[in-house]
């Protein structure tokens, strides 16, 4: 089942870009072409700065436009925060939580996240809901706990497939080039896919898309893709530059 699940690559350009950076956006248009489109979802999730301009960019492109955070609330005084409803409304139709550098930057919870992924699926956003271990979590045999845990934490019962994506993104392998094997990350996808089950139903869980995310690269990201339970790729620095990220989106051509 979890096979005809309709693949996603999101890439998140973290606090990088300017407006010339929509240059790349373009080129990462042309390159995602009508074959590959029938094919898989494909996402830049910009800075808040761009997240306007980039969906009125990425206009007929069949890019979509996503955020990197949001409040867990739908307004008031939270100086500096922006809430789920303004990304809609500038054109997002996802939004990250819980990524890795928001949980140890800013201390968020797994209750945090959680709220957060509530609040995207109330402004009608994906919530891309972040999960996975340090290194010293995987050193000392805990990967599978560290996940479960966050993954129970951080997810919203009453989700679904139309709502929420999983990302698993070991914080050790995020912007180190370093990678888990094929295996490692197969054991985790299918804990993931076998946890879902308790949390969203099992039917939902089937369906829900589980990416991986971790200095995946054009050279890496076929072997990486073809993993069981993998249904796409949250990308990072090889996120910026269109040649990259169409590199690793060729792996679904
Ligand atoms: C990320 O931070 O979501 C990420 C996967 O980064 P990178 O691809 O650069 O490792």
């Amino acid at each position: 089942m979890a096979q005809m699940i309709r693949p996603m690559v999101a890439g998140n350009w973290k606090m990088n870009g300017s407006r010339a950076s929509l240059d790349e956006l373009a080129l990462m248009s042309t390159g995602f072409t009508p074959a590959l489109r029938q094919k898989l979802d494909l996402m830049i999730c910009p800075p808040a700065t761009l997240v306007l301009a980039a969906s009125q960019r990425a206009v007929g492109s069949g890019i979509a436009i996503g955020g990197q955070d949001c409040h867990a609330n739908d307004a008031g005084a939270h100086t500096g925060d922006l809430s789920a409803g303004m990304l809609f409304d500038a054109g997002a139709t996802a939004v990250i939580v819980g990524h890795s550098e928001r949980r140890a930057d800013h201390n968020e919870s797994d209750a945090t996240v959680k709220a957060k992924a509530e609040a995207a699926r109330r402004n009608a956003l994906i919530a891309i809901v972040c999960v996975g271990e340090t290194r010293a979590d995987r050193e000392a045999g805990k990967t599978l706990a560290v996940v479960r845990r966050q993954l129970k934490g951080s997810i919203p019962d009453h989700m679904t497939s139309r709502d929420l994506v999983v990302a698993y993104e070991p914080v050790w392998a995020i912007g180190t080039g370093l990678t888990p094997t094929a295996a490692d990350v197969a054991e985790v996808h299918a804990m993931i896919r076998q946890d879902l089950r308790r949390i969203v139903g099992k039917e939902e869980a089937e369906k829900v898309r589980i990416l991986y995310g971790g200095s995946v690269k054009p050279s890496n990201a076929k072997e990486l893709m073809s993993v069981p339970n993998v249904n796409g790729a949250l990308v990072g620095g090889a996120s910026l530059k269109a040649l990259d990220l169409l590199g690793i989106v060729a792996a679904y051509a």
